[in-house]
């Protein structure tokens, strides 16, 4: 079996497993499902909390100097056409000739072998052409075009051009847009950040790779101002912290690498830009980005909004307007980085096992509490005192009594709970219970008062 086919064996069981035990569905389902959406059932979203408030805690609350901010989605036009994305937010297409099927162009020939990175329009359909290159379904293509990505609505009664907003494509903009009032409301010392947590869209030409590409997703982003003449400091020290990150989610470091994009590749405003890629079972991809961004954002605003965007430095009469680090995350491909890492398959007894070995601070369910036999109401009545202890200090504890003990191992590992607690007959006598250990299978006695 070759490596891609094992790779992508993989990939199927992790959607699999993510949809029979209630972590991630396809996006209106009943219905036939909506391309490139999805949906997170109740250990999804427990996960992909876990994961967003840990970058909360470790980004924002445990930092002096970065800010948390929320901005409405919906932003007022003129952010969009200052900062470039309704005349350059796109992709490049191409259509199936006989079906009228899109396409990613850039997709299609990176998938035909062709080295892809900085050509341009032109370029890809001269390829294209000189190489006969055609459809997944064999059709002749078309030529190679822009499509702008971002989703376009009215605000508003009334549909006419001043009432297009757009969902936004990105959360920076509703961090810069902020910039000047959580300046004058809270004056902080050069270097600081300003954080967001949200929504964003893209009108992705073909969503794939089960949750990595999708047209609805969220985004953890930091613009962290600073003066000019740091910046390389500033965006070495963004580098380590990046990868305190990855460590804390617990992604193998060996999985992790670092590509810095050339300048061919880069925005034209970049003077560094660092892509972290991780090994995904679909194949080494992007997972976040850091770039430097220099003074783009706030120029753009400054120009087009006509208000001022300098930082006055405290106690002198020195302003510039701050240049920004921008290290840029994906929830979505965290989560998908975190579950490959954490699928495992072992042998227990003869048997083929499937664990998740999920770090204990992102699992979903940190403890199951069960009964031995849950028709035995004294059991069943210690094990209820057992889980509402819990309960109460860890909250993410859940109550399981389905089918015999075997099968409620199994059902746990698969959604890797850490422990499994057992109240048995022998905890009505001495106060202890079994704890059984996901990775190990280890089972050892541990008293209630030290639970
Ligand atoms: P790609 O080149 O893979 O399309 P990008 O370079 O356009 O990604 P950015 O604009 O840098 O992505 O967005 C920052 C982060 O947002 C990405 O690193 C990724 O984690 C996430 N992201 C971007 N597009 C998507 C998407 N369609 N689905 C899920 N996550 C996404």
């Amino acid at each position: 079996m070759s490596d891609k086919n094992t790779k992508n064996e993989k990939m199927e069981a992790i959607v699999s497993l993510a949809k029979r035990r209630g972590f991630i569905y396809q996006g209106s389902e009943v219905y036939g499902g909506l391309s490139g959406t999805w949906d997170y059932g109740p250990l999804g979203v427990a996960l992909k909390r876990n994961i967003m408030n840990l970058w909360w805690k470790m980004f924002v609350e445990d930092r002096e100097d970065v800010y948390g901010v929320d901005a409405a989605i919906l932003m007022n036009q003129k952010v969009w056409k200052a900062s470039g994305h309704v005349e350059t937010f796109t992709d490049p297409l191409v259509e199936d000739l006989n079906t009228k099927q899109r396409f990613r162009a850039d997709h299609l020939l990176k998938d035909a072998g062709f080295e892809v990175d900085g050509l341009s329009l032109d370029d890809m359909t001269t390829l294209i052409r000189e190489n006969d290159v055609k459809s997944p379904n064999g059709n002749p293509l078309s030529d190679v075009r822009t499509f702008n990505m971002m989703f376009k609505t009215t605000v508003g009664p009334v549909e006419d051009e001043t009432s297009v907003s757009y969902l936004r494509p990105e959360t920076a903009q509703g961090i810069f847009t902020n910039y000047r009032n959580v300046v004058d409301s809270f004056y902080p010392d050069l270097p600081f950040g300003l954080a967001q947590q949200g929504k964003a869209f893209r009108n992705e030409i073909s969503p794939r790779d089960f949750i990595f590409r999708s047209r609805e997703f969220e985004q953890m982003e930091i613009e962290y101002f600073i003066d000019p003449a740091n910046w390389e400091a500033e965006f070495n020290n963004w580098v380590v912290l990046v990868h305190e990150w990855t460590d804390a989610l617990g992604l193998p470091a060996e999985n992790v690498h670092e590509l810095e994009v050339p300048e061919a590749d880069r925005a034209h405003y970049s003077k560094r830009t660092i892509d972290f890629e991780f090994d995904f079972p679909i194949g080494r991809e992007e997972l976040l980005g850091l770039a430097y961004r220099g003074s783009f954002d706030l120029d753009n605003i400054q120009r087009e909004a006509g208000k001022n965007m300098a930082y006055v430095v405290k106690g002198t009469n020195t302003k510039f307007i701050p240049h920004v680090i921008e290290p840029s995350f994906g929830v979505e491909r965290t989560l998908m980085a975190v579950l490959s890492s954490a699928y495992t398959e072992d042998e227990v007894n003869g048997e083929k096992r499937v664990f998740l070995k999920l770090p204990e601070h992102l699992a979903p369910v940190k403890y199951a509490v069960s009964p031995l036999l849950k028709n035995k109401p004294e059991l069943v009545a210690k094990a209820r005192e057992v889980y509402a202890i819990l309960k109460k200090k860890h909250g993410n504890v859940m109550w399981d009594d389905n089918g015999n003990i075997g099968k409620r191992y199994r059902r746990q590992d698969e959604i890797g709970t850490p422990y499994c607690v057992v109240i048995d007959f022998d905890t009505l006598e001495d106060n202890a219970v079994t704890i059984r250990q996901r990775d190990t299978t280890e089972q050892k006695r541990v008293a209630i008062s030290e639970l």
